[in-house]
């Protein structure tokens, strides 16, 4: 990954600090930028992702995408890729 490229909440900064805020629909706890917002349990593509208030965040949730600052065009194929060669 470039330098570059952050990730922050598109409302209020709030950085993701690599532990398991988001849940699934499935039950699943991960952290949904290892995995380019799918979930790993039951591959299910989030399309958008909510800062976690527990984790001290603003509980807004933005399009997945939004919250990478200074994201250039490979990573944006990149995460293209995780989405079309998820199996179903
Ligand atoms: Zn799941
Ligand atoms: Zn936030």
């Amino acid at each position: 990954m470039p330098k570059s490229v952050e990730i922050l909440c598109p409302k209020c900064d709030w950085k993701p600090d690599g532990r398991a805020w988001w849940m699934c629909t499935c039950g699943h706890l991960w952290n949904t930028f290892e995995t380019g917002g799918r979930c790993p349990a039951c591959r299910k593509q989030w399309e958008e992702t909510q800062c976690p208030n527990d984790g001290g965040g603003c509980g807004a949730i933005s399009p997945h995408l939004d919250w990478y600052r200074g994201l250039d065009d490979w990573l944006i194929e990149e995460l293209e890729q995780i989405t079309i060669l998820s199996p179903a």
